[in-house]
């Protein structure tokens, strides 16, 4: 009896939800993310303020201009429910990203990417419990010219090393399964 509860209460621990507002769609991380960052570039501002002016959407920018993601590998990722709500928004044609809305609530919930990139971006306003914290400001030489970044976290005009660090790191334990 013991051994089994216990792996139950551990797998628990490592779950975070991912839900839109209104709840009809929610996905589930598994895992420590990633890193958790907010960012500045000009296709987060364009691509969240897109989203934002859709019918009943709640805000996504923050006052400044950022757009806070946590990251996750994208084998750690499950649509657990309401995933036929989705639908995929995308700035250019032709671009590889697109950013995924829950069309009940217009709720932005990840960013997707065509190309080999590993990782999901999930808006982190949509984590539910047990939020890890940020990390990083990054691409903030794109910033609204007005806008004051806020300090306690580093910030970065692009890519800190540590990120593009983090990233290859993940990109290797993805390839080893762990
Ligand atoms: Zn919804
Ligand atoms: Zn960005």
């Amino acid at each position: 009896m013991g051994n089994p509860g216990f792996s139950a209460i551990s797998e628990a621990a490592d779950k975070r939800s991912a839900r839109c507002s209104c709840g009809s769609v929610e996905i589930e991380v598994f895992g420590t993310p990633i890193t958790c960052v907010v960012c500045y570039c000009d296709s987060c501002q364009k691509g969240s303020g897109q989203i934002e002016a859709l019918a009943k959407a709640d805000p996504i920018l923050d006052p400044d201009g950022g757009t806070a993601y946590i990251l996750y590998r994208k084998d750690r990722i499950k649509y657990s429910k309401g995933a036929e709500l989705l639908k995929s928004y995308k700035i250019e044609e032709k671009s590889p990203t697109s950013r995924v809305v829950a069309t009940c609530c217009n709720t932005a919930m990840v960013m997707r990417f065509d190309d080999a990139r590993h990782w999901v971006p999930v808006y982190r306003a949509r984590l539910q419990n047990d939020i890890p914290p940020l990390q990083w400001r990054i691409c903030t030489k794109f910033k609204p010219e007005n806008a004051r970044i806020p300090t306690g976290i580093p910030s970065s005009a692009m890519y800190p090393p540590g990120f593009a660090w983090k990233l290859l790191m993940s990109k290797l334990s993805m390839l080893l399964r762990r």
